[in-house]
């Protein structure tokens, strides 16, 4: 079966992109909504979204492109994420700034924060973060287990000799979903990764790829989900498949929960994280990287948790109380990406199938398909983990996202 995506069909449509008919629009939203200012615009907007009205928030984002995702259910200014004026009007009558993607400078937030506005995560926080080699420096100076690593300047390949092959080479910055990180087995594998300044780790002998989530609000209250196992697609190392719970120890699972605690304290975020370990061959668990909002692993949460990440991520940064974050069922969950060679107007195969057998099929109102590009995810639950992965595997072979020319 063919659908064409229909990226407003539910959508109330507060305001057209812009800045005066944004204000306009305003005036139309009940007034004891408490307002929550995003920068960014995409899915992960898009889904806080859609967890607002129902603990009284509403949303504005901040994106470039007009109709971003978000904007089905969203105010939207129209602009650069570190467009100082449009950041300052992002900020005007929110409760908080928060964050869909890790691109604006934290110089930009920090200078929201000298105008007295609450950000969270905070410029500090997102400058840890958004530097890979801060955080590993981070994570060392808090004694929090990770691979070993080194700076390596632009051209270095000395460093990278010195370092010691086969190691993991990463661009320290603007890497996201395996873009920016490269296995290196011999020298002649770095030279795409040289010319920008990146950090060499040790290569892990990985038994398992493991991700909590994780909330802390401003009064320091904590909230943990389940550890989950996380499988890459090895062709783009892009998430390819969840389930929750992980199939580990529970020792295993009690460590990556106090170490995603011991993480989120010393930082100390207000927001959510996702964590993510490496359980190494042997037993170790390390902690691969931090992110600073919800999270693709833990998208699960929408159906399978006693409150969704996106909820509680707008919880935590409007500091209400923490949301309980039981697993009701054990689910497995799988992104929906551009099918090889897709272009144009995106168009989903295998619904059919996915609605007969109960799944939730989420799309993000994307209006143009790309290879491998993002356009949705689908989670299954299932009275056991097993089950729910054999599902959703079923389900990852008939759905596919193709495109027609618009
Ligand atoms: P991104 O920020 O783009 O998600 P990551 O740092 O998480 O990048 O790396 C992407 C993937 O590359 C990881 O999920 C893992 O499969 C692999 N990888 C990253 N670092 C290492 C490492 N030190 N050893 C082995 N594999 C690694």
């Amino acid at each position: 079966m063919l659908c064409f995506f229909h990226p407003h069909a539910i959508a109330p449509r507060y305001a057209r992109a812009g800045n005066t008919t944004m204000n306009r629009a305003r005036s139309d939203l009940p007034a004891a909504l408490t307002r929550v200012g995003i920068v960014g615009g995409g899915q992960l907007a898009r889904m806080m979204a859609q967890a607002a009205p129902p603990i009284g928030l509403s949303i504005t984002v901040l994106d470039p492109t007009p109709d971003c995702p978000a904007r089905a259910f969203a105010e939207q200014l129209v602009g650069e994420f570190d467009d100082p004026g449009q950041l300052a009007a992002l900020s005007t009558g929110a409760a908080v700034v928060t964050l869909d993607i890790e691109a604006v400078t934290a110089a930009c937030l920090e200078a929201l924060e000298r105008s007295g506005t609450r950000v969270a995560p905070s410029a500090r926080v997102l400058s840890i973060i958004q530097d890979k080699l801060h955080q590993k420096e981070f994570l060392k100076a808090q004694g929090l287990p990770t691979s070993d690593f080194c700076a390596v300047a632009p051209q270095n390949h000395a460093a990278v000799v010195e370092f010691g092959m086969p190691c993991v080479l990463k661009a320290r910055r603007h890497g996201y979903d395996g873009r920016g990180v490269k296995i290196v087995r011999r020298l002649s594998d770095a030279e795409e990764m040289l010319h920008v300044p990146c950090l060499v780790e040790k290569l892990v002998d990985i038994e398992k790829e493991l991700a909590v989530m994780i909330a802390r609000n401003w009064r320091g209250e904590i909230a943990t989900y389940p550890v989950v196992e996380a499988r890459f697609d090895p062709r783009v190392n892009i998430l390819d498949m969840i389930q929750a719970p992980a199939s580990i120890p529970p020792d295993v699972a009690a460590r990556c929960i106090l170490l995603a605690r011991q993480a989120v304290e010393a930082l100390a975020g207000v927001g959510i994280f996702g964590i993510e370990f490496f359980l190494a061959r042997g037993g170790d668990v390390l902690i691969n990287e931090i992110s600073p909002r919800p999270h693709n692993s833990g998208h699960y949460t929408i159906e399978a948790c006693a409150t969704s990440q996106f909820e509680q991520h707008l919880r935590a940064v409007t500091d209400m109380p923490l949301g309980p974050t039981t697993l009701l069922r054990p689910a497995a969950s799988f992104n929906l990406l551009g099918a090889p060679g897709a272009h144009g107007r995106p168009v989903i195969e295998g619904l059919a199938l996915a609605r007969a057998r109960g799944a939730a099929v989420h799309l993000y109102g994307k209006h143009t398909v790309k290879p491998f590009r993002k356009m949705g995810h689908v989670t299954v639950t299932g009275d056991s983990v097993e089950e729910a992965l054999a599902t959703a595997e079923t389900l990852q072979h008939a759905l596919k996202v193709t495109g027609v020319d618009a």
